[in-house]
């Protein structure tokens, strides 16, 4: 009886043991099973940061090839009659719809503007020693915190004769699109750095991205307004050189991009960019300007208030 009794004690002591066992490895587990998941799962969130990375770098660079396709695409399918034009994006800012713009009937001449946006950077001053080779002006749409960096650059494009516009102070979308007040805080920054340096308001502005691109989260045209209440204008571009993408296109590619398309449009202005990144612009400059100033009828000349401009947006 006692023996029996002693068996049945060991029996269920093992069958607690046994649970109490089963218990332990539960909460082990279940302490266990959250802490490998998290670890999966930052392995996995940074393999996929890796992987959207490698995708934007494919993306930006089929943005750089992208006005090359497109305005191939334009010119074959245009009607030779039609007035109206496609315009692109800035390479900074991604592609969206293409807008039409009415253009006015054209002048006798071809009026090319070239247009360096970003700057001024430490490729400024060489670009502004070419343009002084071939005498020819342009425009430059200065970021105000470059300007910050390079105020004798800013000072040294408006006294070689070449046109001075506004390209946001920061240049950071994220802050000149939130809303109304980013936009306005950040255009009078720029404005009143511009004021500082060259004692005068420039009455030309450049959107980050071109007026069409796709990241602000305001309306455009309430942006376009409160340019317009400031007495100032902006200016998009037909014809993009291409040097905005991440990828750092071949002096060829620029050349080609860039005057291609010139004698196309009544006015022309190219997109060109003079930060610090971008050293194949000045490279491919003086190919730029030689092909065009070859052509019959054209001629290079810096944005003024004169200047019929070409809007991505209506
Ligand atoms: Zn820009």
């Amino acid at each position: 009886m006692n023996e029996g009794s002693n068996q049945y004690a060991s029996k269920r002591k093992k069958r607690v043991n046994r649970l109490k066992k089963t218990i332990i490895s539960l909460a082990f587990a279940l302490i266990l099973l959250p802490i490998f998941t998290s670890i999966y799962l930052v392995f996995k969130v940074t393999d996929l940061n890796r992987t959207i990375d490698s995708l934007q770098d494919t993306v930006d660079e089929l943005y750089s090839l992208y006005p090359v396709i497109e305005r191939a695409k334009a010119v074959s399918e245009a009607p030779k009659v039609n007035s109206e034009k496609e315009f692109f994006d800035d390479q900074d800012a991604g592609f969206n719809t293409m807008e039409y713009v009415h253009e006015p009937a054209r002048d006798k001449k071809h009026k090319v503007y070239l247009t360096f946006d970003d700057g001024p950077s430490l490729y400024t001053d060489e670009i502004l020693d070419i343009l002084d080779e071939y005498e020819v002006e342009a425009t430059f749409f200065v970021v105000g915190t470059n300007c910050e960096k390079y105020p004798d650059m800013v000072k040294d494009i408006v006294e070689r004769g070449h046109s001075l516009g506004m390209h946001s102070y920061s240049h950071k979308y994220s802050e000149i699109y939130s809303d109304m007040d980013g936009f306005v805080a950040d255009f009078e920054k720029v404005d009143s750095i511009v004021y500082d340096i060259c004692g005068f308001h420039s009455g030309l502005y450049r959107f980050p991205g071109g007026s069409s691109n796709t990241v602000n989260s305001v309306n455009m045209n309430d942006l376009v307004t409160y340019l317009k209440g400031k007495d100032v204008e902006y200016y998009d571009w037909n014809i993009s050189s291409g040097d905005g993408g991440s990828g750092v296109l071949s002096v060829e590619r620029l050349v080609k991009n860039s005057v291609s398309d010139v004698e196309e449009y009544g006015t022309d202005i190219i997109l060109l960019h003079d930060s610090y990144e971008k050293p194949s612009t000045v490279e491919a400059l003086p190919q730029i300007i030689e092909k065009i100033l070859a052509m019959e009828d054209t001629e290079i000349l810096p944005i003024t208030a004169e200047t019929v401009a070409v809007h991505h947006i209506k």
